[in-house]
């Protein structure tokens, strides 16, 4: 019996307790079988394990420096802020530290085709970026909706040279696109690969990409321990599918005593339907081939979710943060839109940091939890990407 209730996670059929797994048709299952053991196979490789080593100091330019944000936490009068800078990574988030992983893991599988969808175009630009390293073709599913909404992105993924398949169905938007992806892949998945842009989706996408994002907090914990001589009280990060949070709080599960906050974007609050606050209210369910909690409406159906950061609204949320949930080894807490507006203006006024509004979510209970600390506490937050993608935005809305 191993002691700890983290680390033998997932099991063999993709569970972390009762969430996650594989719930798809059997004929895919064998395929991600075969993912799964391409993965087991070169993670204990010393040549794969360099040559990722390899990209993510000297292409991604890591490891990423923490920053003490003295201004901001003086100006809040209690606890010591300090932020994680997945934004100085290439390509300005945390998300091409996975999509690193998951190209090579492609090209070692000979696979022909790496095929995904994107919503905000966050993830495709990633995805383009690594395959266009790796040197391999890229396709990207995006509702022509966004694609209106998403120019600069759009264009980003041309340069790179991926395929932009346009998605006019339905509404347009992020789930027409997932659907048409998946199409595109189950055409011939013995050939193709289908690149999951988080922590969710069949075994083994949960377990890969927190392996690949792991590195965040890997590295936050040895930069904290060695500037401090001590572990942060707390450490945040936004959830969305979740990638960037577990890729944080891997490291720091078995520390008791540091205290970990999932941020959930509240939307236009948590008694409205126009959030995004899986875990917070959601119920345990299915969704994209795996159990986890899920947001749903009457009908049974994954809720019409809202926040004001595109990387934010998604229904269901990774397995993993549902089973940790549920153990309460990390607490979900949320915020809303003005309050992420608010913590976006401040971090860019008060420190010259212009973050994603994701991670704006996770400055905005940072700002709200310092006042109520001591000044010899520290929060540690995980600035997951720059907020370059939504000035135009925000300065609209706020009329500046
Ligand atoms: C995509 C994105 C997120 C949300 O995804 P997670 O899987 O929850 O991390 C958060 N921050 C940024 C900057 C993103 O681009």
């Amino acid at each position: 019996m191993n002691a700890s209730p983290f680390a033998p996670l997932p099991d063999a059929q993709g569970y972390f307790g009762r969430f996650g797994g594989q719930r798809i048709p059997p004929a895919l299952k064998a395929v991600m079988d075969e993912i799964d053991a391409a993965y087991e196979e070169i993670r204990h490789r010393e040549d794969f394990q360099r040559e990722l080593a390899d990209l993510l100091a000297d292409y991604v330019g890591r490891p990423s420096p923490i920053f003490h944000a003295r201004r901001l936490s003086e100006q809040l009068g209690g606890a010591q802020i300090h932020l994680k800078r997945e934004d100085l990574n290439h390509t300005g988030a945390h998300k091409i530290n996975h999509c690193l992983g998951e190209a090579l893991l492609a090209k070692f599988m000979g696979k022909t085709k790496v095929i995904a969808e994107t919503g905000a175009g966050q993830h495709g630009v990633a995805l383009a970026t690594a395959c266009a390293l790796v040197g391999i073709p890229c396709e990207i599913h995006m509702g022509q909706v966004d694609i209106e909404k998403e120019h600069p992105n759009v264009t980003k993924m041309k340069i790179l040279g991926a395929t932009l398949v346009p998605v006019t169905r339905g509404t347009a938007t992020l789930k027409d696109a997932v659907d048409s992806a998946f199409e595109e892949y189950l055409k011939d998945p013995q050939r193709f690969i289908y690149a999951i842009g988080s922590v969710v989706g069949p075994h083994p996408f949960p377990k890969m990409v927190r392996d690949f994002q792991a590195i965040i907090g890997r590295e936050a914990r040895e930069q904290f321990l060695e500037r401090h001589g001590r572990l942060p009280d707390h450490v945040t990060a936004c959830v969305g599918g979740g990638s960037n949070a577990i890729g944080m709080f891997t490291a720091f599960l078995e520390d008791d005593g540091v205290h970990l906050v999932g941020v959930e974007p509240a939307g236009e609050g948590l008694d409205t339907p126009r959030h995004s606050a899986t875990l917070t209210l959601g119920r345990p369910g299915e969704i994209h081939g795996m159990a986890c909690y899920v947001l749903e409406d009457e009908a049974g159906q994954p809720m019409a979710v809202h926040s004001i950061a595109s990387g934010l609204d998604y229904p269901g949320v990774g397995p993993q943060h549902s089973y940790l949930k549920e153990l309460g080894r990390v607490d979900y807490q949320s915020a809303t839109d003005d309050a992420c507006l608010e913590a976006f203006l401040t971090l860019s006024r008060v420190e010259g940091i212009i973050p994603a509004l994701e991670s704006a979510h996770a400055v905005a209970w940072a700002m709200r939890t310092a006042p109520t600390l001591a000044a010899d506490r520290h929060i540690l937050v995980n600035l997951s990407g720059r907020g370059d993608k939504d000035a135009d935005y925000v300065a609209a809305r706020l009329g500046l």
